[in-house]
This record gives structure tokens, sequence and C-alpha cells, in this order.
């Protein structure tokens, strides 16, 4: 399989030639050259699989031909191995027409860790093969650092430096990321906001020789390697409730639209998705745009869930190039005018074609706190605000389209541990989520920062020292 970039102007590259290089050359993103499909006899033959056996049916395609393809199984056992439910993503019905699907068993207690634990290993694994070394560098208010650290830690060619605002993130996202004890794995407590963080590790980036020595690398969500292993819950989820025989729809607590981008490549590989729904909190610029027919990202506002405060959602340009038939010239000229002007403009042909698969709602803080009381007064269970957000919205969806009677099941995404915020959900129930035990172990342990002024130079000089890319150091395989 080949991977195409959406702005057509960067060298098609393998599989394992995506996962290094992230972004594309021409600023575009990887996309494969052709969408796998799967008969309805292969979709149903998943029924009654594990996890990591449908995993690997559903990823292998994608690998075809690629060196990487003899690293699958294995890396699918390891990075799953340290999941603390037998199913990996459980499926549970809360009322006769809804479901969630819980992606919160891994390490950190959210949907992350499910393609972050397969991607360091697959870019380890290919690293030491090229006998190459990496160091991972990223900017976190919260649940991303903690996924990434706790996927990186221990790794062979690899390092992971983690920079977070001082003060600034909860103390569970704080000690899930400072008490991880490997070697490679350096967390820095800058003294400024997020946007400093984020400032400095895109100066870092736009350093191409420090860039260069240090091989450097991101881990947000435009791999394309993410993604894919992504779409295997919509699998084990639809087929759990009757697909390929019975269509199923998706709603998807959405920031960076990379989750939702996965039950959409579902979809086009054959299982049979009717609607996927978008939630967002009051960060609406998608709901905005399935109303205006303009995306128009404006400026962030901070909510109670906050992996979700995110207005320009890396991953959409994925859906813009396919929903103009994978024509490059339309995909560039709509993102110059996004860039050149911060609005985008569809047509209304494409915007037709967008809403027939696709809605798009926004919760605000209070919906979402009643919807946290709500279903915990009728099921007594506890919601993470991420969650609350989609439940909300597929209750909206529900009431526009008048689907009242509509048989199909609706699965929502649930992304994260109720224990990992506290305080919102005791706020809403009254209750504190009882932590898992895996949580209370980690956050008794000792924990390992720097804190480091936000100073370029000095953050610079931090990473150089303390990364084996940056001491010149051979991979030890
Ligand atoms: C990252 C994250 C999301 C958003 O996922 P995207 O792929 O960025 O759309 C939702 N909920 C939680 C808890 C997350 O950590």
């Amino acid at each position: 399989m080949k991977y195409v970039s959406t702005r057509g102007e960067a060298p098609s590259l393998s599989f394992e030639g995506a996962l290094l290089a992230g972004l594309a050359r021409d600023g575009g993103l990887y996309m494969p050259e052709t969408w796998p499909h799967f008969s309805e006899k292969e979709i149903a033959g998943l029924a009654g699989l594990d996890y990591i056996d449908v995993a690997e049916r559903v990823i292998r395609p994608f690998l075809e031909d690629d060196p990487c393809l003899d690293d699958l199984r294995e890396v699918l056992e390891e990075a799953y191995a340290g999941f603390d439910h037998p199913a990996v993503t459980p499926l549970k019905q809360i009322t006769p027409k809804l479901w969630i699907l819980e992606l919160f068993h891994g390490p950190t207690l959210a949907f992350k860790d499910l393609a972050m634990q397969v991607v360091a290993r697959l870019m380890d694994r290919a690293l030491i093969r090229k006998g190459g070394r990496a160091t991972v560098l990223g900017a976190t208010s919260g649940d991303t650092g903690a996924a990434a650290i706790d996927a990186f830690r221990g790794r062979k060619a690899i390092d992971v430096v983690i920079l977070h605002p001082k003060g600034r993130v909860t103390e569970i996202q704080r000690r899930q990321m400072t008490t991880v004890d490997d070697p490679n794995v350096h967390n820095i407590a800058l003294e400024g906001t997020f946007d400093d963080c984020q400032a400095i590790v895109k100066a870092l980036f736009n350093d191409l020789p420090l860039r260069d020595r240090l091989h450097l690398t991101g881990v947000n969500s435009i791999n394309w390697a993410r993604i894919v292993a992504q779409t295997v819950y919509y699998f084990t989820s639809a087929v759990a409730l009757g697909a390929p025989w019975r269509p199923v729809s998706y709603t998807v607590p959405t920031g960076n639209f990379g989750d939702i981008f996965a039950g959409y490549v579902a979809q086009q590989m054959g299982l049979p998705i009717q609607r996927l729904v978008i939630a967002t909190n009051a960060n609406d610029s998608l709901p905005r745009a399935f109303a205006t027919g303009i995306y128009e990202p404006k400026t962030v506002i901070a909510t109670s869930s906050p992996s979700m405060d995110i207005q320009l959602a890396s991953n959409f340009e994925r859906l813009m190039f396919e929903l103009v038939d994978r024509n490059v010239g339309r995909v560039k000229e709509l993102m110059t005018e996004l860039q050149d002007t911060g609005k985008l403009t569809m047509t209304p042909d494409e915007l037709t074609k967008l809403k027939e698969v696709f809605g798009a709602y926004s919760i605000s803080e209070e919906e979402t706190q009643e919807t946290i009381a709500r279903v915990y007064r009728k099921t007594g269970v506890l919601t993470d605000p991420h969650t609350a957000v989609a439940i909300g919205s597929a209750l909206d969806e529900r009431r526009a389209l008048d689907q009242g009677n509509t048989t199909t099941p609706m699965v929502i995404l649930s992304t994260a541990d109720a224990a990992k915020f506290p305080e919102t959900v005791e706020r809403a129930t009254g209750r504190v989520p009882e932590q898992p035990q895996r949580l209370k172990d980690r956050l008794g342990e000792t924990e390992r920062c720097t804190s480091l002024p936000a100073d370029y130079q000095t953050v610079a000089d931090f990473i150089s020292k303390h990364s084996r890319a940056g001491q010149g150091e051979e991979v030890d395989a």
C-alpha cells in the first residue's frame, strides 16, 4: 500500500515512511492510495474474535508489502497486554438504543492509549531496523502527554520529551506524566502557559539543524498510523451489534477529528456505518461549518472537557480531501484560503455531501453537567465530561433527524475514565468517582520532572544534553 499527500506535492511513501514522517513535506497529510475493502463475509468472520485478532485483520491490508507487517502481531500483543479489560474496548448498553464503547481501559485511562501504544512500538522497531534514532517532542495541556510518555517509555531507539505548563495541569495529569521513571522519559515543567509550551515546541521544530540533529518527531494525531489503529474498535463494536447485516451509528467526542475520521475509514472499508456524529463542546467550529458551509476556527475556549478545547481540527484536511474526490488542487485552494483568510468556504455540493454521513453538535457547559447528572440518576454510571458531550450530541442528533423510531443502534465513544475528572463529576453528581487501582498505584510514586524557564535556548540545550540522539549514541538493538 502506498500513501499519498492530501496536497499532492510530496512523494508518495510506504506505510513505514508515512509512520516515520508524520506530516508530508508539502504540508499535507498522508492518506492510503486506495481503501482496502472487506466483504460481508469477511466482516461477519470477525464476530467472536479477540480484539487483537480483529486488529490484525483490519490493520494488515494497510501494511501490505511493508517491512512493518512482520512486526504487527507482536506489536499488537505487547500494546494491549497493558489494558485492564479482557475485551480491550468493552461495549455497554445504557438505554434500549444507546451503547457506550469504553475506550479508557489503557494505562493512562484515556482513548489515546489505544493508538499510541501501537504507534510507539511500530516506530521503535522501524528505527531499530534502520539503525536510526528519534526524539519525540510535544507540548501538552494534559492527556496527550501522559499517553505519549506511557507508550514511549523504555523504547530502545526513541526518547520522549514532554513540556507542560508548570502548575497549570491537574494533579492527576501531572503525576501520570512525572511518575514514569524510565531514563528515556523527560518531563519539562515550563514556567509559563500552554501557549508558551507550544511556541517553544514549534520553534524547536522550525530550527532545522537542531531538528535534524535530534531527529525530532511529533506525537500529534496527524500520524496516519494513529488513525489506522483507531479503526479497529469500530469493527469490534459494529460486529457485536449485528454488522454486516445491521447498520450502526456512532457519536464521537471530537477535537482534532482523528477518532471520528477513523470511523469514516471503517465505513470506506465496507463497515455499514449509517451516521457519524461529531460531538464538540463550546469550541464549535465544526457544527458552525455544518450550519453555514464556512469553516472558521475562532479563539479556543477553556471547558470541562479540555481534550476537545480545539478550534482548528488537524485531521479536517483528510475529510476535505475525500469530500472533493481527492482533487489535490481543490484541497490546496481550500487550505490556502484557510491560511490566508482564517476561513474556508465549501460549495453547496460539498456541504451536502458532508451532511449525508456526518452530523455535528455543540454542547454547552451546563448541558454537559446536566448530562453527567442525568446519566448517573438513570443508570448509576459516572461519565467523564468528554463522554457526556457525546451523549448530549447523540440525543440532539436523534431529535434533529426525528429518529425516535430508528432501529439503528447508536454507539457513543467514551474517551476517558470519569476518575480522571473527579471535580467535574463530583460537581454534577455529588459523587467522587472511584480511582482504578492502577491509577492509585501510579499516583503514589515519586515524581521526576525538570522545571525550566520559558526560554527557547534553555530548553534546546536541555534536550540536546539529555536525548540520546543529541549525544550521538548508537542504537543498541
Ligand atoms: C484526544 C481526546 C479526544 C479527541 O479526539 P480527536 O481524535 O482529537 O478528535 C476526546 N476525548 C479525550 C478524552 C481525548 O483525550
